[in-house]
């Protein structure tokens, strides 16, 4: 990968007495690999099976990811219950236009992550290298019963990618199912398959961070592969029962051309359908990528254009306040079925049974998603915007 390797960790970096930490856990996919050289017939390394990244690890080494390292010969992750902060957020902020729209979710993430993007929105957390002094403790026990108080539909794993916090991950999705609260996930899709299995096992939704659409921008941008995201999208799509949305972050010059855009959302539609929403969402300057100007409306606008000519039904452009791009229309007679603006909602015109399929209010077509009668006769009751505030919350 350019520029980054496992990072070998200091000695008094090294995590003590573990068995009496629980942020460090073990974990079972890895493998052992013999070393080959047979003047040393000792020696080996352990190869981590979460990630296509396959960090092969001397002991006391962390991956690239940085919170999964070797200890006395095996794997362990070393950030269980430690959490970079919390808060309620709106589930379009996800974003997630077609999961309980207007409902809020508990947001959490912990530190490091699996690719090593250029351009990382989130590289505070992302690249954090301070776990003892960013982190707040919370079991997974604890998380869902901060969800279910605070009123929660729903808990999402997001700011960092939770492939890396596998194991807290599922125990926390576990807890929250066991209290009715759905489970979000906001990833990079970039994860071995028996771990896929697993966390998309307790997943309810998710959005996958579909970065570009070459192998080249994946490459030099992220340092992964985009082979692995679109098996990833497939997976989810055809076999799995999780609900899927589809983020590409537009940036001047490097992933927004035509011709990308059209192999892309050709793509989508080939292989996922049309009723997959995309959203397309406008970079800021950031972390290694600061001498790039902010994505201007109008890119967000025209890549809308060319997927919606190519067929995808449901296209969002984000971060930028634009009320035609945010909003959900009826594919076949073209009603508003949910009005917003940013994330802000303010109009809802969709009939929902009870088996919470939504319907246009005027021509009775399927709205593909999930859905519920609370929020769209709260909405209406209350005549007037309505939207979760961004909350922090303490554990
Ligand atoms: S999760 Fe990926 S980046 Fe982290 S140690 Fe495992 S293979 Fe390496």
């Amino acid at each position: 990968m350019p520029g980054e390797e496992c990072i070998v960790y200091r000695k008094n970096d090294m995590p003590h007495g573990h068995d009496k930490d629980p942020s460090i856990v073990s974990t079972t996919h890895w493998h052992r690999v013999e070393s080959r050289d047979t003047q040393k017939p000792d020696d080996f390394t352990v190869q981590c099976d979460i990630c296509p990244r396959a960090c092969r690890l001397h002991e006391g080494q962390r991956g690239l990811c940085y919170v999964r390292a070797r200890m006395e010969g095996k794997i362990v992750l070393t950030t269980y219950g430690r959490s970079s902060g919390f808060a309620i957020d709106p589930i379009e902020k996800k974003p997630l236009n077609h999961f309980y729209p207007g409902s809020s979710v508990l947001s959490f993430g912990t530190a490091g992550c699996n690719l090593a993007c250029k351009f990382c929105q989130n590289w505070d957390i992302s690249k954090s290298r301070e776990m003892d002094t960013l982190m707040e403790f919370a079991s997974p026990q604890k998380i869902a019963e901060m969800a279910k108080q605070s009123g929660c539909t729903s808990v999402a794993y997001t700011y960092n990618d939770p492939t890396i916090f596998h194991e807290y991950a599922i125990d926390t999705a576990k807890a929250c199912r066991a209290l009715g609260i759905y489970n979000v996930a906001v990833t990079a899709g970039y994860v071995c398959e028996k771990p896929r299995e697993e966390f998309y096992a307790e997943m309810n939704a998710v959005n996958v961070d579909l970065k570009a659409f070459t192998e080249e921008f994946y490459w030099k941008q992220t340092g992964a592969h985009l082979a692995a995201v679109l098996e990833t999208l497939k997976y989810i799509k055809h076999q799995t029962n999780v609900w899927l949305e589809i983020t590409t972050l537009l940036i001047p010059g490097l992933n927004d051309s035509d011709e990308e855009l059209q192999a892309m959302t050709d793509w989508i539609i080939k292989e996922l359908g049309p009723d997959v929403p995309l959203h397309f969402s406008a970079f800021h300057p950031d972390y290694k990528m600061l001498h790039i100007a902010r994505t201007p409306k109008e890119t967000l606008t025209r890549a809308r254009s060319i997927a919606l000519k190519a067929g995808l039904r449901y296209v969002y452009t984000g971060n930028v306040h634009d009320a035609e791009g945010g909003s959900t229309y009826c594919y076949q007679c073209g009603q508003t079925l949910v009005g917003r603006d940013w994330y802000q909602l303010d109009q809802w015109e969709m009939d929902i049974n009870e088996h919470g399929t939504g319907c246009c209010s005027q021509c009775g077509t399927v709205c593909p998603g999930h859905f519920t009668t609370d929020f769209g006769q709260e909405f209406k009751a209350k005549g007037e915007t309505s939207v979760v505030k961004r909350v922090r919350l303490k554990p």
